[in-house]
């Protein structure tokens, strides 16, 4: 199912393992700096925040692997879990369980008993950045913890890759890998999937960020349609 060049880590890397190094990483000096100097919102207190890189989740045997931009501030970044305390995961994970991916409609915290099906779900950067805007050496630092990721998860057949950032980002995995060759070979288009020659098929999606649903960018019914194409490209994987 996967890559050669990427699967030839599988041996060498479990999500335990990624995790824990996760967890001491200081690579990216503006995101640690950022999060030292978090102030909480009121009325919680820096104990209260996760405040250090954000691991990804799910089930180790998943065959779809979900890619966000980074750990919002306020969520993620607080909580510990992708997606987790904020408005982006408020929209997606009751839509996740409807799909049938999530064991039940609410993501609260780590701690929570919450558990994905067929899914695992990772940001491309691991840190929350300023903005929500991490910088391109940001994402190439931690491009090697999400290609880990990818190899530990050896069950992998489609990758959903949330908003420009997280999709380019794989795309130059996929470049640097000799898996692709231009990069513009591939355009972020909404819900449009695309078949590399070795690896995983990927598919594009909007973010599910609060201002994308504001403004309408992101629907229920446009989320949806995407999960109902993961699993089209899951069935017809398995009469392959
Ligand atoms: S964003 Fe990734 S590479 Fe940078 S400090 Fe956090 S975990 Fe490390």
């Amino acid at each position: 199912m996967i890559s050669e060049s990427l699967q030839k880590k599988t041996t060498a890397f479990t999500l335990e393992n990624i995790n824990s190094r996760l967890s001491d990483c200081r690579k990216c000096p503006r995101l640690v700096d950022y999060i030292a100097g978090l102030a909480p919102r009121n009325p919680m207190s820096r104990t209260e925040y996760w405040n250090a890189p954000v691991p990804g989740f799910g089930d180790p045997g998943a065959r779809v692997l979900l890619v966000g931009l980074a750990p919002g501030a306020h969520g993620a970044n607080r909580t510990g879990r992708p997606f987790t305390g904020d408005g982006a995961g408020d929209f997606m994970y009751p839509l996740l369980h409807e799909a049938g991916f999530a064991g039940r409609a609410e993501s609260r915290h780590r701690e929570d008993g919450f558990r994905l099906k067929d899914l695992y779900i990772s940001n491309a950067v691991k840190c929350a950045p300023p903005g929500n805007r991490p910088e391109n050496a940001e994402f190439t630092q931690c491009r090697p913890f999400l290609e880990e990721e990818i190899a530990a998860l050896p069950g992998l057949q489609v990758i959903l890759l949330l908003g420009q950032g997280a999709f380019s980002s794989y795309l130059r995995l996929l470049k640097d890998k000799g898996i692709i060759e231009k990069m513009t070979d591939f355009p972020f288009v909404h819900g449009r999937v695309y078949q590399p020659s070795q690896g995983p098929c990927l598919i594009a999606s909007y973010h599910t960020s609060r201002y994308n649903i504001q403004t309408g960018r992101m629907t229920t019914e446009m989320f949806l349609s995407v999960l109902e194409k993961i699993r089209e490209l899951l069935v017809s994987g398995e009469n392959r």
